[in-house]
């Protein structure tokens, strides 16, 4: 046990970056990152669990262009850790863009989707610990659902072994200089993190975070984060 009590590690610096430069196009346009859900905004939902652990020293923030030029008040005012550049236009591009924004002294670096408010502290915790000793770690959970590969025609290809199939969520969480290292060539796109750190060659693991975590993607899932929010408030 360290000085906190709680079995994780209290040691190190963590940067976090927080991908919100999305237009939202699948909730129909809205900045989704802004959205408000069970009486906050999104962004401040996602942020929470990290801004609570003392081992973070720095949260950067990739918002729109427009957004960028003039953040909301309530998120200038919310921690002084946060800092905010203007994303890319894909999610690799903003991330890039967050980890040059991040200080050079950092040893492990966290990337969260801004879309993701349910992330508990738990799961921020053990994938801090685990990318503290070394390996990368990515929250997720196996999948339920038998899963199928599909043509563009809509016909079945291939039906993979479930039992060793994941949901990639984030946090995705690595050492500081492997992260870096992964995202050096411009021209890399990933629809996550360790796709391009698995190219490295990085050893990368899972973390189970749970079915709740979930990226709120389209209109209805904005009723699930709710209701999953509500009760975590009534149940606290
Ligand atoms: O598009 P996708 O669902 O993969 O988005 C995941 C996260 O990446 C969201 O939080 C979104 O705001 C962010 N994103 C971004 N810049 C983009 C596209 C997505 O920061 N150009």
């Amino acid at each position: 046990m360290n000085e906190r009590g709680d079995g994780s590690r209290s040691d190190g610096r963590v940067g976090v970056a927080v991908p919100a430069a999305g237009s939202g196009t699948r909730m129909g346009g809205v900045r989704k990152a802004f959205l408000e859900i069970a009486g906050r905004p999104m962004l401040t939902h996602a942020l929470r669990p990290f801004l609570g652990d003392p081992r973070v020293v720095c949260v950067v923030v990739a918002l729109a262009a427009d957004d960028a030029e003039s953040p909301p008040e309530w998120l200038m005012e919310l921690d002084e850790r946060i800092r905010i550049v203007v994303g890319g236009d894909t999610r690799s591009q903003s991330v890039r863009r967050a980890l040059q924004a991040m200080p050079e002294d950092v040893d492990v670096i966290a990337v969260h989707d801004a879309a993701r408010p349910l992330v508990s502290t738990e799961t921020v915790t053990e994938c801090f610990d685990v990318a503290m000793s070394g390996l990368g770690a990515v929250a997720g959970c196996p999948t339920v659902d038998t899963m199928k590969r599909v043509n563009s025609e809509y016909r079945i290809v291939e039906t993979p072994d479930r039992s060793s199939l994941w949901r990639a969520q984030t946090p995705q969480v690595f050492p500081a200089s492997v992260l870096r290292a992964a995202y050096a060539d411009d021209s890399l796109e990933g629809t996550d993190d360790a796709a391009l750190v698995e190219k490295t060659g990085q050893a990368v693991r899972v973390v189970d975070a749970g079915p709740w975590n979930i990226k709120v993607t389209h209109p209805q899932d904005i009723v699930v984060a709710a209701a999953v929010l509500m009760h975590r408030l009534e149940t606290a």
